[in-house]
């Protein structure tokens, strides 16, 4: 494969998610959480640039290494068909494992420093909207795939419809960062929605380490991290200091932008 046919395989595989994001900025429009210029969606879509080339290229090496690892050990423990009546049950075992696996990971960006040097990259962002759904730091899908991807791949052996049914319904990760006034209010438990996620993202100290869950708010409860939005609550969002990417080097090496600032710079971030 060439490069350029390889970078043509990768933004078409890219298009869904484009699309939806486009389509999410439309309803935004609708009924927004706060005003926002689109001017803040610049640096996102870098961050989106730069972190699905990076998965793309860390997918190689690191996948090949999963599947070796996964082969290794004799292949998924318990396998997942998707024929006939099997399609629902292995669905609903696949997403809701890997969503428990996708909470307790989360959870780790928050708890671990060296993961959490990366993850703030996401949680920077003092204009939260469909676009933040994949500011990501590069590095992390690579991590990501010899962790939960890894231990996912130990557990289980799923038919590949399963894999794809799962990927459609990532693509609803992009809802929950909508700039829109939506809630669930007392059945915020049931799916994340743009208020509940809101409150993770949230400048407020009140709401730090709450609503961890990617699909299930479920795992919220039952871990103890769930926080039922108020009828009206839409805070702020970002981290400490308003600290934000000074530009494309501060996207690309995140977590060393401490050693990036140069003194005097004047801005407030030195
Ligand atoms: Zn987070
Ligand atoms: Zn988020």
């Amino acid at each position: 494969m060439t490069l350029a046919q390889w970078a043509a395989d990768v933004a078409w595989k890219s298009l869904p998610l484009l699309g939806l994001i486009l389509l999410a900025g439309l309803a935004e429009r609708w009924r927004p959480a706060e005003a926002q210029r689109w001017r803040s969606r610049a640096i996102n879509l870098v961050c989106m640039t730069v972190y699905v080339l990076g998965f793309a290229v860390l997918q190689q090496g690191t996948a090949a290494l999963t599947v070796l690892a996964i082969n290794g050990a004799g292949g998924g423990w318990l396998a997942l068909p998707a024929d006939g009546w099997h399609l629902l049950p292995s669905f609903l075992v696949y997403t809701l494992v890997l969503d428990l696996g996708e909470y307790a990971f989360h959870r780790a960006q928050h708890a671990i420093p060296a993961l959490w040097a990366m993850h703030s990259l996401h949680h920077s962002d003092t204009a939260m909207n469909a676009t933040t759904t994949d500011r990501h730091f590069w590095l992390e899908p690579g991590i990501k795939m010899v962790t939960l991807y890894l231990a996912m791949g130990l557990l289980f052996k799923p038919d590949p419809v399963i894999v794809g049914m799962y990927a459609v319904l990532g693509l609803y990760n992009v809802v929950p960062h909508m700039n829109v006034r939506w809630g669930l209010g007392r059945a915020s438990f049931l799916i994340n929605t743009p208020q509940f996620h809101r409150l993770h993202h949230s400048m407020l100290p009140q709401h730090y380490d709450c609503n961890f869950a990617g699909l299930f708010p479920v795992f919220d409860v039952l871990f103890g991290t769930y926080r039922q939005p108020g009828e009206d609550e839409y805070p702020p969002t970002g981290i400490a200091g308003r600290d934000v990417p000074a530009g494309m080097l501060e996207v690309l090496a995140w977590p060393l932008r401490r050693w990036l600032r140069r003194p005097g710079r004047g801005n407030h971030y030195s």
